[in-house]
């Protein structure tokens, strides 16, 4: 027991440390560069063979739109390319490691304006910048390393352990889209997309507006599942961060027109 802690150690020691964006978060991340490349470019072709791309300019355009300014913003040099896939019931979006985002038509009955756009897609690129799969697949290769305790940890423990340790070995056609985010991933998400629609110039408040009205339909992206967190706690986090999405929004308002808010 004390060898594997000390192998654990060494081998998080050997990963290297890095930070996510906005929020200065240590992560975690035993992926190269280029290998989560390789899994976003995986999983693209899976989502190519498996659904079907709208070109309909209804959706099309505000994505590309949303999506660049959203992009620039990161300063984060990624081959962003903005897809809609034709998909009427399923109301959400995600977005590959290598900056490739797909938004799904059904989540459209939802926005009303560029900035609900927005606070979607930031969120999705906010996983990427952050390189939440990465995070997850690093720490799931640990839990395979250490796999007594890993088996023992399942047993005991709850799903939430036991569901990593799944997606992580259904790895082959389950990277990206279907691997849940944690908790912890989801609410930095929700921080740092908040910021960088800031910093896009796209109003802050149109957020909480999103998320109040989608918890009012009962809907909730597919892909939260049981890790994400709770509408109320969702929106109660993003008033608290709003003051300095605001400050965000203002500095890029007034570079933008001129004037302050
Ligand atoms: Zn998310």
């Amino acid at each position: 027991m004390k060898r594997l802690a000390l192998f654990i150690a060494t081998l998080l020691f050997m990963a290297g440390c890095a930070k996510a964006p906005i929020t200065g978060r240590t992560q975690i991340i035993m992926l190269s560069p280029d290998q989560e490349m390789a899994l976003g470019l995986q999983t693209e072709q899976e989502i190519f063979k498996q659904e079907r791309i709208s070109h309909d300019p209804k959706y099309t355009v505000p994505v590309e739109r949303v999506g660049r300014r959203i992009a620039k913003a990161t300063n984060i040099d990624l081959d962003w390319k903005f897809y809609v896939i034709d998909n009427d019931k399923i109301p959400n979006a995600f977005c590959l490691a290598n900056g490739h985002v797909f938004v799904y038509t059904g989540l459209f009955k939802y926005i009303d304006n560029d900035a609900q756009l927005a606070t979607v897609m930031a969120h999705e690129i906010a996983h990427a910048i952050a390189h939440h799969v990465a995070e997850r697949l690093s720490v799931a290769q640990l839990t395979g390393l250490a796999a007594a305790i890993a088996n023992r940890a399942i047993s005991q423990s709850g799903s939430e352990y036991a569901q990593l340790y799944k997606a992580a070995i259904g790895i082959g056609s389950q990277v990206g889209v279907m691997l849940p985010y944690s908790r912890m991933q989801e609410s930095e998400a929700d921080h740092i997309g908040l910021i960088i629609m800031s910093m896009a110039c796209y109003d802050p408040k149109e957020a909480l507006k999103f998320w109040e009205k989608f918890a009012k339909a009962g809907k909730e992206p597919i892909v939260y599942l049981s890790t994400h967190p709770t509408s109320r706690s969702r929106i109660e986090r993003l008033k608290e961060l709003m003051p300095n999405a605001i400050k965000e929004y203002g500095k890029c308002h007034q570079k933008r027109s001129g004037n302050p808010l």
